[in-house]
């Protein structure tokens, strides 16, 4: 399928449209840029049904909904529709039935992390343009990705991480193909010198919601999950949030299915999970505010939101408020113990940012925030075995007698 649906772009903040067909940052006004398609035509020329019956693989499938133009400029690395999981034993204790939650695990894409989904379009896009050297300040996954994806198009790319970011993704990076620095600053530090790159040495910068076309690729999330659920909806969904893309990227997928009448079903309340350690969405929620503070000192273990600024804080609050959900701090003590909990009972490996997700519907639960008839889906955004596990401390002497009593 080739196609092009893009009608213009649109400032998030302000409503001012800007032409498509070359590259774009921010808008003039330094807010995020939404991509607008002409829904009205792509409604009289393609149906649901022939999304359904498409043979094209994983997102491609939603082609006609997304950016990029030609089959030729798609950059691939066998991207999947990722299962839901039923969590069985680990919800048990609660009080509800095996498979009332379900788990979409994003950790089958490319590179371990549904950071794929975004770099992946980010990428293409950037092939479209002719662009040459793409640069991102990262927390990790979304580093690898764009490594992985920018080798496979040619590209180069410059990745600047936190010091503190797990080493496996720097690790992982690098292998990749990215020329990846360690800075001793958070993310929007690296981010600064970014800026600086761009204007010396001609880098395109693809950080979180600077770009615009990041937020279509994380907007297959809320398109996959509707056709899996058989066009429904969940009622509340559960996404570990730092930058927010992926939470805005479902919201304005479901508007473009109702638009395009693929959907009519009642949306989601979507629920921002955050840590007690990096938490301003959660304070900007309860305060009311459309925008967030700087959080200071930010420190979680679930490294992917641990992000002390967001461009898009005020369409993570939009999203939030609009949909009826709210935002929600849990503990890294919490994550890690959901972690064990989910892999234990469940034999699935949860991120630390998939573990938060878990935890924080148990404590909505527990405050009456939701309810144990809720069909609820939790986000798992990357594989567990990125982070590092508990360590096995038992040993065994071969040349030592069978000792039963050493085992459980
Ligand atoms: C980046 C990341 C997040 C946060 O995603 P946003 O859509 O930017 O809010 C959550 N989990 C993991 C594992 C991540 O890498």
């Amino acid at each position: 399928m080739s196609s092009d649906f893009v009608a213009h772009l649109e400032c998030a903040y302000t409503g001012e449209i800007l032409e498509k067909g070359k590259p774009h940052t921010l808008s003039p006004s330094g807010m995020p840029l939404l991509v607008r398609y002409d829904l009205k035509s792509l409604a009289n020329e393609i149906s649901r049904e022939e999304i359904e019956n498409c043979s094209e693989p994983g997102f491609w499938r939603y082609s006609p909904l997304l950016p990029v133009t030609e089959e030729k400029f798609r950059i691939s690395l066998g991207e999947v529709v990722t299962p839901l999981i039923p969590l069985n034993k680990s919800v048990e204790h609660l009080g509800l039935k095996a498979g009332s939650i379900i788990v979409k695990d994003e950790s089958r894409l490319p590179t371990g992390s549904f950071k794929a989904r975004g770099l992946c379009l980010a990428v293409s896009m950037a092939k479209q343009f002719g662009l040459e050297h793409l640069a991102i300040p990262t927390n990790g996954n979304a580093g690898s990705a764009l490594a992985a994806y920018a080798a496979r198009a040619g590209m180069k790319t410059t990745v600047l991480c936190p010091d503190n970011t797990p080493p496996i993704n720097t690790s992982e990076t690098l292998a990749q193909g990215g020329d990846t620095y360690l800075v001793n600053g958070l993310i929007g530090d690296c981010g600064k010198i970014i800026a600086d790159g761009k204007q010396d040495l001609g880098w395109f910068a693809v950080s979180t919601l600077k770009e615009p076309y990041r937020i279509e690729g994380k907007k297959t999330m809320g398109l996959e999950l509707a056709e899996q659920m058989g066009w429904d909806l969940p009622d509340v969904i559960f996404y570990p949030t730092g930058g927010g893309t992926g939470l805005i990227g479902m919201w304005k997928a479901f508007h473009e299915m109702l638009e395009l009448g693929w959907i009519d079903c009642k949306l989601p309340r979507m629920v921002a999970v955050q840590s007690t350690g990096c938490a301003p969405m959660v304070k900007a929620w309860q305060e009311g505010s459309e925008h967030a503070e700087y959080w200071q000192d930010a420190e979680t273990e679930a490294s992917g939101i641990r992000v002390p600024a967001a461009i898009g804080d005020f369409l993570i609050l939009r999203t939030v408020r609009e949909s009826g959900g709210f935002a929600i701090a849990v503990s890294d003590e919490e994550i890690m113990a959901a972690r064990d909990r989910v892999g234990r009972e469940d034999g699935l490996l949860l991120c630390p940012e998939g573990a938060a997700t878990y935890v924080a519907w148990e404590n909505a639960l527990a405050e009456g925030l939701v309810s144990k008839d809720d069909r609820i889906v939790l986000f798992n955004t990357a594989t567990g075995l990125k982070y590092p596990l508990p360590e096995v401390t038992e040993r065994i002497d071969q040349n030592l007698p069978f000792d039963a009593s050493r085992f459980k």
